[in-house]
């Protein structure tokens, strides 16, 4: 079958060349405007560390088997296969067309990758992905400290897979580009460490610290948030005081409420679309009146209230704040209960 042809060193080349571009990118981005730092060059960061790293797999894929046209045409998208009659009343699936020029994306890879046993975090691979599509469509100048985030997590990714699917060190292989990611990811770990031991005196109701971690700056993305020191000296707690309580970006230094940006978390993983037959997954607690009522879980994250009656007595089926006033029924029967009561 013809194909493209496919050359490994030659992949790996622009491996190497497309990671070096982009930590020059981040670089530049981070600098100064006086220093000729460039804000914009953010994004060309994620896109070159992200297409360098997809190339490192590819390469690691096309050197898995010994025949070049074996590789290729693990490499690049196959013919689609389609079903046809046989001309005996049965079928036949048949690949239609040639091999593609175009090379396999990230859900191909990792179908590749398990085909081959080649181990991969692909949580982390694909929250990285997710990271750069999600990143295309904001201003550069409020990307840098996601942008730094990313870097980071990149980091341990790159460097286990080059340690132990490559068999080489990192710092041969990535030359000036390694000291720099070691040296950011080291800063950026331990300061996030920091970060959440600050927290532990600042009174984040125990059922939200899921919703504090997911919590990034609302300038510039980054995952450093402090709580606000004076907020602490003053002895306030988030949980009381969710409408003072501030968080401090240690990336960019801009300040902004806590709590609020908590509750927008809970309230994202819970979006739902109306038109698709979705239901609010969250609602307004009675009792402490913040939108961290969980309903599926039957109790506020915040205040956690929980209900008197759970489940109906009669069908047993789950209640909600609003079946509260029932006496322990469900819509259905306490109508049939005062019908009842009413025939009698
Ligand atoms: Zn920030
Ligand atoms: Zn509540
Ligand atoms: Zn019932």
């Amino acid at each position: 079958m013809a194909m493209p042809a496919l050359d490994a060193e030659k992949l790996k080349e622009n491996a190497l060349t497309s990671i070096r571009l982009g930590i020059e990118d981040f670089q530049r981005s981070r600098l100064p405007l006086e220093q000729s730092g460039d804000p914009a060059r953010a994004l060309s960061a994620i896109r070159n560390l992200f297409a360098g790293v997809l190339l490192l797999f590819k390469y690691k894929i096309a050197t898995s088997v010994d025949d070049p046209d074996d590789a290729a045409t693990l490499i690049f998208n196959p013919p689609e296969v389609l079903p046809q009659a046989d001309g005996n009343g049965g079928v036949a699936w048949n690949p239609v067309g040639k091999f593609k020029r175009t090379t396999i994306d990230v859900a191909t890879i990792k179908k590749r990758f398990e085909g081959f046993d080649i181990d991969m975090d692909w949580t982390t691979i694909e929250k990285l992905q997710e990271c750069r599509n999600h990143l295309e469509h904001l201003h550069p100048a409020n990307t840098l400290g996601e942008v730094a985030d990313f870097v980071a997590e990149l980091f341990p990714i790159l460097r286990g897979f080059i340690q132990t699917q490559m068999n080489e060190q990192p710092a041969e292989l990535l030359g000036a580009a390694w000291p720099i990611m070691l040296e950011h990811h080291t800063f950026l770990m331990d300061t996030r460490a920091e970060c959440i031991t600050a927290w532990d005196d600042a009174g984040v109701p125990d059922l939200m610290q899921p919703w504090l971690e997911e919590c990034q700056c609302e300038e510039c993305g980054s995952s450093l948030l402090r709580p606000h020191a004076e907020d602490i000296e003053e002895g306030m707690g988030v949980e009381r005081y969710d409408e003072k309580f501030r968080y401090v970006c240690v990336a960019c230094g801009y300040s902004d409420l806590i709590g609020p940006l908590m509750i927008k978390n809970l309230e994202d993983a819970y979006d739902y679309d109306p038109r698709d037959g979705g239901e609010p997954g969250v609602e307004t607690c009675n009792e402490c009146q913040r939108d961290t009522f969980v309903i599926g879980e039957q109790h506020c994250l915040w205040c956690r209230a929980e209900l008197d009656y759970p489940e109906c007595t009669v069908c047993e089926e789950p209640l909600r704040q609003e079946d509260q006033f029932n006496g322990g029924l469900c819509g259905y029967h306490n109508h049939v209960y005062e019908k009842m009561m009413r025939d009698d």
